[in-house]
């Protein structure tokens, strides 16, 4: 399996004779990722080392900061400060002890640094206020501009006496060396800027002062193949710049989509898989176009191993680059390769624990594996007690699912008990969103992974009564959530000529019995979810034909217009509301945006400050600013939040018997899937 990706490939830089270079394996890699976890030695060579058993090729570091001015924020590691240096020997002689190679990634932020992590102010080619980091950043001085370059030389040698195997310059995402290229951020008129070959000028230095420092160390370039940004570099011009790049004698090219300022999805789950490897492919053509063979890496929402080697076998690129597929399940590539694919837990894009986190300045994790980041609080390693302990658990929802697994792991007898005809609970509802299809993969491995650990699976019963969980040593109750009430004159529906009234749950279930004109009275996650949902989906639900449907339809309008990467209008007319907050309040930072971006181009009426005044025949009345109007439904669905499902574990409680409570049974108001499945690895681990 996997030819191509499995073929050997040999990084060396241009400068280096023959006899040089990096061997690797195979060719897929784990990219960057800034895990906020860079103070804990132990915890790095946990993380590190997981994934290194797993199987990565190489493993390149989060951002490795050449100064402090150029960290993202405080808990960056620096690579030119000798604590910082100490504490990544461990990690490095750990990969090296399990087989594997780790690269480090020089990094500097320029003006997407937080000016409050080292109480600096942040440097850039010029004075452009930057909408990330909430900063205008001071224009660097021709000073600044030989200190920074000699600072990712001495990033370049303290890499190489560290022991690292590799180094990746940082050069995309709208980082420093993409500001310089850039002519939204460089708007200056000297040897640095005023046309397209000097704003190259700080990339190419830079990759060659490394270059110099490198001791043989394989230097990748890491370079932006397309900013996303109005006004900035053009595709010409990206590719200029990697091939200049390529010439100086980068070892190899990787390709970076998006700066974290665009607004047009790059990682998103709406985001197909892989689409983004055209990207990689064109720079690939310029770099054959010009005589180089530098390998190019393709980065970016690809998370299958399939999916690397389809896009090797296609000639878009020579390696790939995952990273979030890796936090999902660190086995990744040992697992797929040994034949098991089907057994990978796979990410499903939703950046909740990961980007999400990094960007706030919070540990990392990963919403479906819980235990990402945190290996030495959640050790694999499976009791199996020789007298094993009995759990009950009730209810399939991320919360379940995971403390059933957790429990099975650590060598429980677990009994997995759901009302519905099929596993997944809130994540089954989530799967027919258009863009979340991946939560499905997510459903499925559980069904594979609790078949795999010995877990009995009880579909369609619903614990009536607590006398059934009698006799189990412990019990998990995930019951999850019912939709909440809201109280509005004649919303109990006492006209029969009225709108019909559905709670979102229903709504997801049985989208035939919602009308052409929708209001739906809510617009948290749930909400925006569902007006997505209604606006785009057919009444037809989510068969197979439909999910490909949709994927192609991203697909096409995020490839010919990339502004505009969501779906059409739907002849279905949803207005979507609510009294407090902004539309999609309570998502996470980089998906908000995204999703309510993308029911607003796909015609969907967002109000806000609404005062819900009756039901009327013909719609819901309400006042927006004191002035009354009838919003027109022959639907109202209420996707007004949730509260908590308490009956079983209320009935436990009355009885005396011992349970833990997880997920949205014990807390709807804060809910989310990282908190759930975080709770429900908790519980089954104690189990
Ligand atoms: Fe993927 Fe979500 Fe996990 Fe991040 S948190 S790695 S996006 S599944």
């Amino acid at each position: 399996r996997y030819p191509a990706l499995r073929t050997p490939i040999i990084l060396r830089n241009r400068t280096e004779s023959a006899a040089a270079g990096l061997e690797l394996p195979h060719r897929l890699l784990m990219g960057s990722m800034h895990l906020n976890r860079e103070h804990s030695s132990a915890q790095l060579t946990a993380f590190y080392t997981a994934r290194a058993r797993g199987g990565a090729a190489l493993m390149i570091t989060g951002g490795a900061a050449v100064s402090r001015e150029g960290a993202g924020n405080a808990g960056y590691f620096l690579i030119n400060e000798p604590e910082h240096q100490e504490r990544w020997l461990p990690v490095i002689d750990a990969v090296h002890a399990a087989g594997a190679r780790i690269g480090v990634q020089l990094f500097h932020a320029g003006r997407y640094a937080f000016e409050d992590s080292f109480g600096l102010t942040p440097v850039a080619p010029s004075a452009v206020y930057s909408r990330f980091s909430r900063t205008t950043p001071r224009a660097m001085t021709e000073g600044d501009i030989q200190r920074t370059i000699a600072d990712f030389a001495a990033g370049a040698r303290a890499a190489a006496a560290l022991g690292f195997d590799a180094i990746e310059v940082m050069g995309s995402e709208g980082y420093l060396i993409n500001q310089f290229a850039s002519p939204v951020t460089n708007q200056r008129d000297d040897a640095w800027g005023g046309d397209a070959a000097r704003r190259r000028a700080f990339g190419v230095a830079v990759m060659r002062a490394v270059l110099d420092e490198s001791h043989g160390l394989p230097v990748i370039a890491r370079t932006s193949g397309a900013d996303l940004i109005p006004g900035s570099s053009s595709d010409e011009e990206a590719d200029e710049l990697a091939v200049e790049l390529a010439s100086a004698g980068a070892a190899a090219v990787n390709v970076g989509i998006g700066w974290h300022e665009s607004r047009v999805p790059t990682v998103q789950s709406m985001v197909p898989h892989a689409v983004w490897a055209r990207v990689a492919a064109r720079v690939r053509t310029a770099l054959r176009t010009t005589g180089l063979d530098t390998p190019v890496i393709a980065s970016n929402r690809i998370n299958a191993v399939d999916q690397a080697e389809r896009l090797i076998t296609d000639g878009a690129c020579d390696l790939v680059s995952m990273s979030r597929p890796f936090l999902a399940d660190p086995t990744i590539v040992a697992t797929s390769f040994a034949g098991d694919a089907s057994s990978v837990n796979p990410c499903i894009g939703c950046n909740e624990a990961c980007i999400d986190r990094s960007f706030g300045r919070e540990p990392i994790s990963c919403t479906v594996n819980p235990r990402a980041g945190r290996e030495i609080e959640f050790p694999i390693e499976p009791t199996l007690a020789p007298h094993r302990r009995t759990v009950a658990v009730v209810g399939s929802g991320p919360a379940g699912l995971e403390a059933a697994r957790a429990a099975a792991t650590a060598g429980a007898d677990v009994t997995l008990f759901e009302a519905d005809e099929q596993l997944g609970g809130q994540f089954l509802m989530a799967g027919r969103v258009p863009g979340k299809e991946d939560f499905l993969g997510t459903v499925a491995y559980f069904e594979q992974e609790l078949r795999r650990l010995g877990v009995q699976v009880a579909l369609g019963h619903r614990v009536s009564e607590a006398a059934e969980l009698e006799g189990f040593d412990q019990i998990i109750i995930a019951t999850g959530v019912l939709p909440r009430q809201v109280a509005i004159p004649g919303i109990e529906q006492t006209d029969p000529s009225g709108p019909n009234i559905l709670d979102y749950a229903h709504a997801f279930a049985h989208p035939e019995e919602v009308g052409p004109r929708v209001a739906i009275v809510g617009a948290g996650g749930i909400g925006v979810d569902l007006a997505h949902f209604l606006v785009t989906a057919s009444e037809a639900g989510s068969d197979s034909a439909e999910i490909q449907a949709r994927n192609e339809r991203h697909r096409f309008l995020v490839e010919h217009g990339l502004a505009a990467g969501f779906p059409p209008a739907s002849a279905r007319a949803v207005t979507i509301m609510r009294r407090n907050g902004p539309i999609g309040a309570g998502m996470g930072l980089t998906t908000r945006w995204a999703a309510v971006q993308a029911i607003r181009a796909a015609g969907v009426e967002t109000l806000t400050g609404v005062d819900y005044r009756r039901m009327e025949s013909s719609g819901l009345r309400v006042g927006i600013d004191g002035v009354e109007r009838l919003v027109e439904a022959d639907t109202v669905v209420v996707a007004a939040g949730q509260v908590p499902h308490t009956i079983l574990s209320a009935e436990l409680s009355n009885f005396g018997i011992s349970h833990t409570v997880v997920g949205g049974a014990r807390d709807a108001a804060d809910l989310n899937a990282v908190i759930a499945f975080e709770q429900g690895l908790r519980a089954g681990d104690a189990a």
